[in-house]
């Protein structure tokens, strides 16, 4: 018997909408950003009142062709914009101003590596449109509430081929999504907060057809983790229905965090009920081959480059310039770190060691983490210098840090009596106390085991309590060792 995942083929196509960081609405000059009371960013424009005229915000463009450009899209020269017409109490005009048939992006295409393999994601198109406000439902028992600070806000939809096949392609595509929006600075890529959302289609066929099975569409997936599950859950629900000869209804479905499952919010409609036409009140826009090459030229730089940058101006190894590069905020990190202290090859290990272990365990961004650049450059000077020991500085001098990140390093450490600030009298008084009671493996020393200094020097670490200097200590016993005098 062949196994259900060898008879049945999962398909995906993911549909992300990204929050463009603009200052400004899509259409009106109220403010874009997050938050704020509620219904406190609403001009007439963005409520839709009768005899308001929208204006297209360029910066929202620009955002959307640099996108375009990092993902090899061909960017369209004659663009405009569609009215989507839906009902919804957080979408005041009646209709959502959206790009249809004529995207701005068109084709394209995002890399992904699964299981050590690289391929590439085939993209339908990126469009323009403006984001809908919100209906809060549990401020109130009886009511719902509706905040239209929201609305109006420009979003990009990234609209992918049903070209991913399993929900790990589907995790690694919004990752290397999330990677690029951050990078191209048009959306903080924040999922918890809704600026980068997404919806999952997914369908199932038999192995070796080429015709494409019905498909149901998740909504609500606000974290990466949670497109997994979700897709996970969905194969699993349609494979059952398959084998048991049920069939499978196109439907929207919502995906419930808590358990890891899906429900259906209703059956799905068809695109035809939109009732799209061009918007009158919105001239086409023309993006002109001068616009594009200005936009081209100001492009920031893209993970690649920025791999290589690491590579040759830091000096660092292939390994550590792939994994700092995966994040721009790490990257940003670095650099700043790297203004304030010349030990590159440092920096990269405190980021993917002591920095990465806490950020996993807060469970939070680079961007969260607390130490100023200059205290973290001054941390990894201190264990440079031999002033304090990694394991010391890793293990205890940071997390104290953690929670005074305004104190200097060095006078934290001192106050936590973490310094190896030990006279070289000290030292060697250390020294001699551990070679006068091993002599049996000083003998050995001397007969050729070299390895013994890793011993020793461990016995003057635990009767210092970490106050020598690792290197002035090595030096010593080793030149007592050499010197062939019985140690006194
Ligand atoms: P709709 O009109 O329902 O929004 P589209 O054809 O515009 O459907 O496609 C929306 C998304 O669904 C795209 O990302 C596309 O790749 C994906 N998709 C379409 N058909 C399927 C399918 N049968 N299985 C999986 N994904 C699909
Ligand atoms: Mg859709």
């Amino acid at each position: 018997m062949i196994g259900l995942s060898e008879k049945y083929e999962l398909v995906i196509g993911l549909e992300v909408h990204a929050q463009l960081l603009t200052n400004t609405k899509l259409f009106c000059s109220d403010p874009a950003f997050f938050g704020g009371a509620p219904n406190t960013h609403i001009s007439p424009i963005t409520l839709g009142y009768p005899g308001t005229l929208p204006r297209l915000n360029q910066q929202a463009v620009e955002f959307a062709i640099r996108m375009g450009i990092a993902c090899h899209c061909d960017i369209s020269e004659k663009n405009w914009f569609a009215r989507k017409h839906y009902f919804y109490p957080d979408l005041p005009k009646g209709y959502q101003t959206s790009q249809h048939i004529n995207n701005i992006c068109q084709g394209g295409k995002v890399p992904i590596t699964v299981g050590g393999k690289e391929r590439e994601v085939q993209l339908h198109h990126i469009h323009l449109e403006e984001d809908a406000g919100k209906s809060i439902h549990d401020a109130d028992e009886q009511k719902t509430a509706l905040d239209y600070n929201r609305a109006g806000v420009p979003l990009i939809e990234i609209v992918s081929e049903p070209d991913m096949f399993s929900a790990e392609e589907a995790y690694a595509y919004v990752t290397e999504i999330r990677k690029l929006v951050r990078y191209l600075g048009i959306c903080d890529g924040n999922m918890e907060e809704g600026s980068l959302r997404c919806d999952a289609n997914v369908s199932i066929r038999l192995r070796g057809e080429t015709k494409l099975g019905t498909k149901v569409e998740v909504k609500n997936l606000n974290s990466i983790r949670h497109v997994k599950k979700a897709i996970e859950f969905e194969a699993a629900r349609m494979i059952q229905l398959a084998e048991k000869g049920e069939p499978i209804i196109q439907q929207t479905r919502s995906f419930d965090a808590d358990n890891g499952t899906t429900f259906p919010l209703r059956d799905k409609e068809e695109a035809n009920d939109y009732r799209y036409f061009p918007d009158p009140d919105l001239p086409p826009f023309l993006v002109t081959k001068e616009k594009l090459f200005a936009i081209r030229e100001a492009m920031p730089a893209l993970p690649d480059a920025v791999r290589q940058r690491f590579e040759t101006g830091y000096q660092l190894p292939l390994y550590d310039a792939r994994m700092l590069s995966e994040d721009i905020g790490l990257v940003q990190y670095f650099e700043a770190t790297a203004t304030h202290t010349k030990q590159y090859k440092a920096i990269s290990n405190w980021l993917m060691g002591p920095v990465r272990n806490w950020l996993n365990e807060a469970d939070q961004e680079i961007t969260a983490f607390p130490l100023p650049a200059a205290a973290f450059a001054s941390l990894i000077e201190l264990v440079e210098a031999g002033k304090i020991s990694f394991s010391a500085a890793s293990s205890r001098l940071l997390p104290a840090l953690l929670k005074e990140p305004g104190t200097a390093p060095a006078e934290l450490a001192a106050r936590l009596n973490l310094l190896q600030d030990a006279g070289a009298d000290d030292i060697e008084n250390w020294v001699q106390e551990v070679l006068r009671n091993m002599p049996d493996k000083v003998a050995e020393y001397r007969k050729g085991k070299k390895g013994l200094i890793g011993l020793f020097m461990g016995e003057v670490k635990k009767i210092s309590k970490g106050k020598a200097d690792p290197k002035i200590a090595t030096q010593l016993l080793e030149q007592k060792l050499n010197e062939k005098t019985i140690v006194k």
